[in-house]
């Protein structure tokens, strides 16, 4: 069977089949009931006529009333209507030998009380020969009810007998459609409903990026036919993905080539002018004054070097040296390198990290953090708290996505993650440049003195780490960037990637 419709239709049909055959069981045995009732209504009509024929007889014999005689008569007839409509019932209760004694019984009461009624209406007799007859006809009258007694009773017992295999009957019926249900609703769950929830869970899995296409949980055609279309769906959004970001990064290289020869094109043509002054000296400028222009150029050219070095520190793909290493070694590590550059009245609290194990490149990521310190530093904070938790990704992930930067898709694939802040008490950021502080070449720093490219390289390390990175302004005041990276369980995937 190759479709969940067949199954169903299947399914369906057994259990319709098994109804009909339960009616269709009933039916038979409420017949089979009543044609037993209803024959037996002849046995007990002339069981009733005979208990009758003795009352009316000892009446007749007591009172000499001739209207009991009457009556003795009537139920004569009926007894013997009795025995002609259910010959067939008597012969099969009794078999044929009885039931010619039954009736020759009956013959033969009826013959003595016509005989004794014969007689001068009860006159004619001497009381001698009436006692006679009368006892004849008592013997007759008691044999005859001992004989539709016993029948009666034989009636009764094939009564109950009936009665009993209809129920049991019924009851075969009721435990075969009960087992029939039962088989039918197995083979639902088993091949209709499993397969189901089995594609149930692998879109789930695919939604938390567990499994990258569905596999087949059945050959159904319908199942089939779905999941191969999903599949397909799934690779084309991927493509289409993978092209947005080709296009991504050609547009970002766009943007960082005009950067840098906007950048660089400063200090060059500083430095131009300088040495343009320089070589049109004829011997008369001051020496202060060439030394001012030498000190200028260099001061560009350093400028120019740095701006050249941070680009390639952002550019250049490291090889990446992956090492497991805890969230709270790696701040601190971090931090050491770059407490000696910072004014001794700014404070670092760095509180609460949770040992969480990273598997990352340590230097890459020491600079992510020396990064965040120097600009909370550079913008005038006076405190610096770095707090860190673990959690899972549903439980933390970033409530406001507008300024976020990173890989929000690689890390809502792992299920726990690692969440660091770094909160100052400095100015903050004026809310239109939120959107634009991870732009390469964005700096509000005047006078050469930043490059703009501090955050863009933290983000690219972020994004080499499958993390994501967030700023926002802290309602007491400040700035507060929030990373989320992925924990050590799920990390071994990024090292193979690597
Ligand atoms: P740079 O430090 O060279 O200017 P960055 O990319 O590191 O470049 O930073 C870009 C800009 O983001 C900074 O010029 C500054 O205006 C802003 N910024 C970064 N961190 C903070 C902070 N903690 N508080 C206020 N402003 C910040």
């Amino acid at each position: 069977m190759t479709s969940l419709r067949s199954k169903i239709l299947t399914s369906y049909g057994l259990s319709k089949g098994a109804l009909l055959i339960f009616v269709a069981v009933v039916i038979a045995d409420l017949h089979y009931l009543q044609t037993h009732i209803v024959e037996g209504e002849a046995v007990d009509d002339l069981y009733v006529a005979s208990q009758k024929i003795r009352r009316d007889e000892k009446n007749l014999f007591l009172y000499h009333d001739p209207r009991d005689l009457e009556q003795l008569r009537v139920q004569l007839e009926v007894a013997q209507g009795a025995l002609d409509e259910g010959t067939r019932v008597f012969a099969a209760i009794a078999g044929p030998q009885e039931l010619e004694e039954l009736e020759q019984a009956l013959n033969r009461y009826s013959a003595q009380l016509n005989d004794y009624a014969n007689h001068h209406e009860y006159t004619g007799l001497s009381d001698a020969a009436r006692s006679a007859k009368q006892e004849q006809i008592r013997n007759s009258g008691h044999a005859l009810s001992l004989l539709t007694q016993d029948i009666a009773q034989r009636q009764r017992a094939i009564l109950t007998e009936t009665t009993s295999v209809a129920a049991k009957t019924l009851m075969v019926a009721s435990a075969t459609v009960i087992l029939i249900g039962f088989v039918s609703a197995m083979f639902m769950v088993r091949r209709v409903v499993r397969p189901l929830s089995q594609l149930e869970n692998q879109l789930d899995q695919l939604a938390e990026g567990k499994v990258e296409t569905l596999a087949l949980p059945s050959n159904d055609k319908e199942i089939q036919s779905f999941v191969f279309h999903f599949n397909a769906m799934l690779e084309q959004i991927r493509e289409q993905q993978n092209q947005m970001r080709r296009h991504e990064r050609a547009a970002a290289l766009g943007v960082l080539v005009s950067g840098v020869a906007h950048e660089l094109n400063n200090p060059l043509s500083n430095i131009s002018t300088s040495v343009q002054l320089i070589m049109e000296d004829d011997g008369t400028t001051r020496e202060d004054l060439k030394k001012q222009w030498l000190s200028h150029i260099d001061g560009e050219t350093e400028r120019a070097r740095r701006i050249v070095r941070r680009l390639l520190d952002t550019v250049k793909h490291p090889t990446h040296q992956m090492q497991l290493i805890g969230a709270q070694q790696l701040v601190q590590s971090a931090v050491l390198l770059i407490h000696r550059q910072l004014r001794p009245d700014l404070f670092l609290h760095i509180e609460d990290i949770s040992d969480g194990m990273l598997l990352v490149d340590r230097d890459r990521m020491q600079q992510v953090f020396i990064n965040l310190i120097r600009n909370a530093a550079h913008a005038g904070a006076n405190n610096i708290w770095i707090t860190g938790k673990q959690s899972t990704w549903k439980e933390c992930k970033p409530v406001n996505t507008n300024n976020l930067a990173g890989d929000s898709i690689g890390i809502s694939r792992f299920t726990h993650v690692m969440l660091i802040k770094v909160d100052d008490d400095g100015p903050g950021i004026p809310p239109d440049n939120l959107a634009k502080l991870f732009d390469p070449f964005f700096t509000t720093q005047a006078g050469g003195e930043g490059t703009g490219l501090g955050l863009y390289l933290v983000e690219e390390i972020i994004n080499e780490h499958r993390g994501c990175i967030a700023v926002e302004n802290r309602p007491e005041g400040g700035a507060r960037f929030s990373i989320w990276l992925p924990l050590e369980e799920a990390a071994p995937r990024e090292q193979e990637e690597s």
